[in-house]
């Protein structure tokens, strides 16, 4: 019989761009969910944070910043998403590329990562709450 379980993170940074590790909040779903053999959708609910799957390493995070500061820098007068009277066109270029949401296979009651897998949590216009959905399906 197939179960599901829903749960829903609610972030709030102090940076406007942060990358957070969620994996210990997505390990507690799924101890809660009871779910032994599933699936695991992690995704972001806004359309300016991203969810995605690398190595927790402090230097790659800021090559991260750099990398998608270079391709996509803020800037107020630069891009026709502002003319809105927005200011984070950036954002939602950066979080294209950084991805919307990851799904981690469940094996025997865990989240079945490769090598130094983790989740983030990318935050490209921050310093307000968003959501982050997990939704577990399996048996
Ligand atoms: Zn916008």
């Amino acid at each position: 019989m197939m179960k599901s379980f829903t749960d829903y993170l609610w972030l709030n940074t102090k940076q406007r761009q942060e990358f957070i590790n969620i994996t210990p909040q997505v390990e507690e779903a799924v101890v809660k969910s009871g779910i032994k053999e599933g699936l695991c959708l992690v995704n972001a609910m806004h359309i300016t944070s991203s969810v995605f799957i690398n190595d927790d390493e402090s230097g790659l995070h800021r090559d991260f910043s750099k990398w998608l500061e270079g391709l996509a820098p803020y800037d107020r007068d630069k891009y026709q998403h502002n003319l809105t009277g927005e200011d984070n066109a950036d954002a939602h270029l950066k979080r294209t590329i950084m991805g919307r949401e990851v799904v981690v296979a469940i094996t025997k009651g865990k989240l079945d990562f490769g090598p130094w897998e983790q989740i983030f949590y990318g935050e490209f216009d921050g310093q307000r709450k968003k959501r982050v959905l997990v939704k577990i399906i399996g048996e």
